[in-house]
């Protein structure tokens, strides 16, 4: 279908359960892709260790995601550009062009947007005053040797914290959880755990990094002052959408609903909205959002 003003006939942004799927879907019905994944395919698949709401068998993260990737690699028509990041989205009348982060530009007569969710910062969270241009990972990304033996500080008490438990049952590690009110119903699943410390707080406030360590000061919920330290520091505050400049309208929560964009510009999976967050939701608007790709170049292909 591609022909010489494009470079591919679908370009796929984001390498998670939707992009994946799309890519899929895309080489079934005879598209060719470009898919464009900074990190490895279905990295955020490789860190749930206990899966829910997966239909066919498949109860662990990583088994899913080796499976979803062996069928990726084995798509001839589905071009992987990995470690590369789109930088920018533009989209006109005649086609859609993204720039990755090397400069390239790719151009494609439809984008489908797959970018998901990243971890709030420090800054998106009122109750926590923290060192300019601070960002911190997601406690689920952790791994078992990042808290071994360790003290983490968690701030904000985000349900990943029972993920991050239960993917490291041994680790032998305290996890200093510093969350505010709004929070307080989200940590009962975690409250039994000898490993965590819950400490609830009004105002934290992070010093800036010195030395290995980290430190703040924190404003208890009746108004007690204390000191925290730790080995380091985590996220736990919750996600916002990961959409790349350029050509995407985002609702006032950022996310980007699939019905208000431009015609070549297709969203899919936990991007669209914070409703529909799952697995197979992914997979689903993934498979959709290609097929939409192909029948509106059917479409123009029928009109021209
Ligand atoms: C700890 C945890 C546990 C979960 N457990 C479950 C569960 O048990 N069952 C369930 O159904 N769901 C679960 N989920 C939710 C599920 O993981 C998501 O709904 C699903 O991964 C969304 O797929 P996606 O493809 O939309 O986004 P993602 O999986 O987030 O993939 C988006 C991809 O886009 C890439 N990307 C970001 N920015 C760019 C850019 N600028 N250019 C190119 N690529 C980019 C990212 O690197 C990423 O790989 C869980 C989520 C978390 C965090």
């Amino acid at each position: 279908m591609a022909d010489t003003l494009y470079d591919t006939d679908l370009i796929i942004m984001g390498g998670g359960p939707a992009g994946c799927a799309a890519a899929r879907m895309a080489a079934s019905v005879g598209m060719r892709s470009i898919l464009v994944e900074p990190d490895r395919l279905c990295r955020n698949l490789y860190r749930i260790p206990v899966l829910n709401n997966v239909l066919g068998g498949y109860t662990s993260g990583p088994e899913l995601a080796d499976s979803i990737v062996a069928e990726l690699k084995s798509t001839e028509l589905c071009r992987l550009e990995l470690g590369r990041r789109v930088t920018e989205l533009r989209a006109d009348d005649v086609h859609v062009t993204v720039t990755v982060d090397t400069g390239a530009r790719l151009t494609a007569p439809y984008v489908i947007v797959a970018t998901g969710v990243g971890p709030l910062q420090p800054r998106d969270a009122t109750w926590i005053t923290a060192p300019d241009g601070l960002t911190l990972p997601p406690l689920w990304q952790a791994e078992a040797d990042d808290a071994e033996g360790r003290t983490l500080l968690v701030l904000g008490g985000d349900r990943p914290i029972g993920t991050f438990l239960r993917a490291n049952p041994t680790a032998d590690t305290c996890l200093l959880v510093a969350y505010s009110a709004a929070d307080e119903y989200k940590i009962e699943e975690v409250r039994e755990d000898p490993r965590v410390t819950l400490l609830p707080v009004e105002h934290l406030t992070l010093r800036p990094a010195e030395g290995t360590g980290v430190s703040a000061e924190a404003m208890g919920q009746g108004g007690t002052p204390r000191t925290i330290t730790a080995d380091a520091a985590y996220l736990s505050i919750g996600n916002a959408p990961t959409a790349p400049p350029g050509d995407l309208t985002r609702g006032v929560d950022g996310y980007c609903p699939p019905t208000d964009q431009h015609p070549r510009v297709i969203v899919a999976g936990d991007l669209r909205s914070a409703r529909f967050q799952r697995i197979m939701t992914a997979l689903g608007s993934g498979s959709e959002a290609a097929l939409h790709a192909y029948y509106e170049a059917r479409e123009v292909l029928a009109k021209s």
